[in-house]
């Protein structure tokens, strides 16, 4: 390896600009999570980024950093309007893959008793696993095109959730510019009989409480208690949005060529934002996004059917309602601040949550005075939390910040690990339930398969880009 890092603070790396970078790249990590992160070539690959063309500002590492494919996953990095650059590996393979978070009117006491009954009834409710889909509803392509135009809002239209949940829901669920004729009908078709399911592995619906609270008054705001039972859920585009990426990496590496860009790895291939071909990939990629957010707004709908019938109660006693929605693989037009200058850039987070400070306009009214709620889920046996963006996020990160814990092994390696063991069981003896399509996946998806999330919060959190607000533990999981 042959790139030189420098310790800026105990939570920030630089490493040099040298060679083809046009930016130095900047690290958040602690001491301990850096040697780790250079085990594998995410570092090389936060290298790479910084030499496309038109990049701003830093290529930015979050402490959830690991190897994706051309950018590394835990990835933030943004290109001016003129001479930057689009990528279909900035955003990821799963487009708008993210976490939406309900609050309910529910305490742990109240269903310590009925885990079993709710964990089997989210289960049979939403369809989970590889190639998951509903037996119940199969969209015809006109109306699956009506989805990719509309997002969250068709779901709603459809009598899935109420308006109130569109409010809080990034892009109120529906990002601008999404173009169906320009997703082709093998993407289509893969869509049709998705929505509303979970798909594979690290994807869940998670019944969980706030176990400790770090910030009385902004856990006040966003509807959070001691106690409190809330459920999160984590699922993207699907086999749609898969076929979308990959569907347009063809388009990219012709148009790498054609525009001459010079790509220090053929993964990273883009397009200029202003050519016809990063237009398209856009208006592509907002369709898929926007599929992801009605899918997450139907689980939603089908996670409050499931506490009606496990627990017996109507939608006015359990009160579940929604905190937030927040993509973590998207490419966004965002005014930031350059040089002092406001300008508008393109904004890849791939792996990171954008992570907004209060008063932003983007921040929802019920909000406006704490941030932009941002979820940052662990693993399936220790713990998740709740955070705000805050203005450091704003002015040093383009308002993001990591995404979850991040995998130290690899799925071969967690289920070597697991061999002979029964992880349901160990769960089950924590007080957690868990439900999968497949023993393999529990396995893969073992808790010391991922860093500890509780260290990859601090490092944000001590750096400034966002703010610890509570704590959350599991208790009924459901996973693809
Ligand atoms: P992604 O797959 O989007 O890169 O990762 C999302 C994050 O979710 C992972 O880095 C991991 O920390 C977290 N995660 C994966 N499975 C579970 C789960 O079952 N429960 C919770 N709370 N977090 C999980
Ligand atoms: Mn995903
Ligand atoms: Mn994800």
């Amino acid at each position: 390896r042959n790139y030189k890092i420098q310790k800026i603070d105990d939570y920030r790396w630089r490493i040099l600009r040298e060679g083809k970078m046009h930016v130095d790249g900047i690290v958040y990590a602690d001491e301990s999570m850096m040697k780790e992160i250079q085990k594998d070539e995410s570092l090389q690959q936060v290298i790479n980024v910084a030499c496309l063309p038109g990049i701003v500002g830093h290529s930015l590492g979050m402490p959830d950093i690991h190897w994706g494919y051309g950018f590394p996953i835990g990835g933030v990095a943004a290109f001016d309007m003129e001479d930057g650059v689009v990528s279909p590996g900035g955003v990821g393979y799963d487009i708008n893959c993210g976490v939406r978070l309900l609050k309910t009117g529910l305490c742990r006491v109240e269903i310590s008793g009925k885990l079993e009954s709710i964990v089997d009834s989210l289960f049979v409710n939403i369809p989970s696993g590889v190639g998951s889909h509903r037996k119940d509803l199969k969209l015809s392509q006109h109306e699956v095109k009506n989805v990719l135009k509309n997002g969250a809002q068709w779901a709603v239209s459809h009598g899935y959730g109420s308006k109130e949940d569109l409010e809080h829901i990034e892009e109120k669920g529906c990002i601008f510019g999404a173009d169906p004729e320009l997703v082709s009908t093998r993407a289509i078709e893969r869509g049709l009989a998705q929505l509303g399911t979970l798909g594979s592995g690290n994807h869940f619906v998670e019944v969980g409480y706030v176990s400790e609270i770090f910030d009385e008054k902004i856990a006040r705001t966003l509807g959070l208690e001691k106690d409190g039972i809330t459920i999160m859920i984590h699922t993207g585009s699907r086999g749609l949005g898969y076929q979308v990426c990959d569907d347009f990496i063809k388009v990219m590496i012709r148009a790498s060529g054609k525009y001459n860009i010079e790509l220090p790895d053929r993964q990273l291939c883009c397009a200029p934002i202003n050519s016809p071909e990063g237009r398209d990939y856009f208006a592509a990629m907002a369709c898929a996004a926007n599929y992801a957010f009605a899918n997450r707004q139907m689980i939603t709908h089908w996670v409050r059917e499931s506490f009606e019938r496990a627990l017996h109660v109507s939608p006015k006693e359990s009160r579940i309602s929604l905190v937030y929605d927040a993509c973590h693989n998207i490419a966004k037009f965002e005014d930031h601040l350059v040089n002092g200058q406001k300008k508008r850039l393109c904004v890849h987070r791939k792996g990171a949550t954008r992570a907004f400070p209060p008063n932003h306009p983007d921040t929802p009214a019920a909000y406006k005075a704490v941030g932009q709620p941002v979820f940052i889920p662990g693993d399936m046996g220790r713990c998740s939390y709740v955070l705000v963006g805050t203005e450091k996020a704003y002015s040093d990160t383009f308002g993001s910040t990591c995404h979850g814990a991040g995998r130290v092994m690899s799925r071969n390696q967690a289920t070597k690990v697991a061999k002979g063991r029964s992880i349901a069981q160990e769960l089950k003896e924590k007080g957690i339930l868990v439900r999968a399509d497949s023993r393999a996946t529990l396995e893969e998806e073992l808790s010391d398969a991922y860093k500890d999330v509780t260290k990859v919060v601090d490092v944000v959190q001590h750096a400034g880009i966002s703010k610890k607000v509570a704590q959350l533990k599991p208790l009924c999981v459901i996973k693809g």
